[in-house]
């Protein structure tokens, strides 16, 4: 009877294991079943990819699904992972130096498959770019940024060199390593110590702009300690430009006055952020830039904008047209080809959030 039962569960879970159904793919670079990613999102993230196999030839997929369970299969992530690799073949079949990343989005599994040239090298980083790179994001729920940190995570990994430094000179490329590691030092930190330091250092910032503006001047004729004039008598003091600019918000002015011998000092203190921009007539920063399209660019031809500029202080106007680029193609419809026919022997690293 015994022998019996365990016939049966061996039967059982090898029709298991038969039944599940592998999705098609659609392009070799990005397939996302589940939805996680806008078109520029596949974009970016095929263009990394794309990159990946033009320079250094490795084939990297990426793949999320819904649940397993859509694909008739329940049980360990790391068969189907497998499974999926093979009948897929991904990678170059002599090399089978293909990588997978394969993200189940509602059973909150996760596997990175590498092909069998790898052996069990790649085991260890794999797991932690799963665990430092890749879950803190899916935790938040942020699955592009997962991909994308984790992608170039692996491909670091694999290839030594971060995508877009390929081609670069090694020295630049120890740099942008070094900054890397800073920015990683950064996170670590945590959004915690930055949430607190940011505002500490901006009120110190904002702290000392004040006292130094505000610190006492003497006068350069006779030495006497001058007035500060407030906004509302300064104005006596100010051409009509700067007094425009104060009204614009485009920049504030102090005044000085020195009480023994009438002499005023102006200072400027232009905005960080105006929407009014500098006079070529006048030079004050009361210019008002109006753009109106004319015809919208299209895939295949320019377009035609018109600039209406009216400074609001001399009162020019006069108005530009300009040419607007060609819209670039998405080339989300792009499939080039299929995978090389590598295989996986079971070597990467899983994980869950
Ligand atoms: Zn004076
Ligand atoms: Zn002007």
């Amino acid at each position: 009877m015994r022998i019996f039962l365990s016939m049966v569960l061996v039967v059982l879970s090898i029709t298991t294991v038969q039944a599940q159904n592998y999705p098609m793919y659609s392009e070799i670079y990005v397939n996302d079943f589940a939805g996680v990613l806008n078109a520029d999102q596949r974009d970016r993230l095929r263009g990394t990819l794309k990159e990946l196999k033009a320079k250094r030839g490795v084939e990297f997929t990426v793949v999320t699904l819904n649940t397993l369970q859509d694909h008739d299969y329940s049980g360990p992530i790391e068969p189907f992972a497998t499974g999926l690799f093979n009948s897929w073949g991904v990678g170059d079949a002599g090399k089978n130096d293909g990588v997978m990343l394969l993200a189940v989005i509602e059973d909150r599994v996760m596997r990175i498959e590498v092909g069998s040239g790898y052996g069990t090298s790649m085991n260890g980083p794999m797991q932690r770019v799963i665990d430092g790179t890749i879950l803190p994001q899916f935790r938040d729920g942020d699955y592009p940024e997962g991909l994308f940190a984790g992608v170039e995570e692996v491909i670091y990994q694999i290839t030594g060199t971060y995508p877009g430094d390929y081609d670069a000179p090694q020295y630049e490329q120890i740099a942008k390593r070094g900054w890397r590691w800073a920015e990683g030092l950064i996170a670590g930190l945590g959004g915690f110590a930055w949430a607190l330091l940011a505002p500490v250092g901006f009120g110190l910032w904002r702290g000392w702009k004040f006292i130094s503006r505000r610190r006492p001047r003497k006068c350069p004729n006779d030495g006497t300690w001058m007035i500060w004039l407030g906004e509302k008598d300064d104005d006596a003091h100010l051409i009509k430009g700067q007094i425009r600019e104060e009204g614009l918000k485009s920049a504030d002015y102090d005044v000085w006055l020195c009480p023994a011998c009438d002499h005023s000092h102006v200072i400027r203190h232009g905005a960080w952020f105006s929407s009014y921009s500098k006079c070529p007539r006048c030079t004050f920063h009361t210019l008002k830039t109006e753009t109106t399209v004319l015809t919208s660019p299209t895939t295949s031809s320019t377009g035609q904008a018109k600039d209406d500029y009216h400074c609001l202080n001399c009162n020019e106007r006069w108005s530009a047209t300009r040419t607007l680029p060609v819209r670039t193609k998405s080339s989300s419809s792009s499939s080039s080809g299929g995978f090389g026919g590598g295989s996986s022997s079971g070597g990467g690293a899983s994980g869950s959030w």
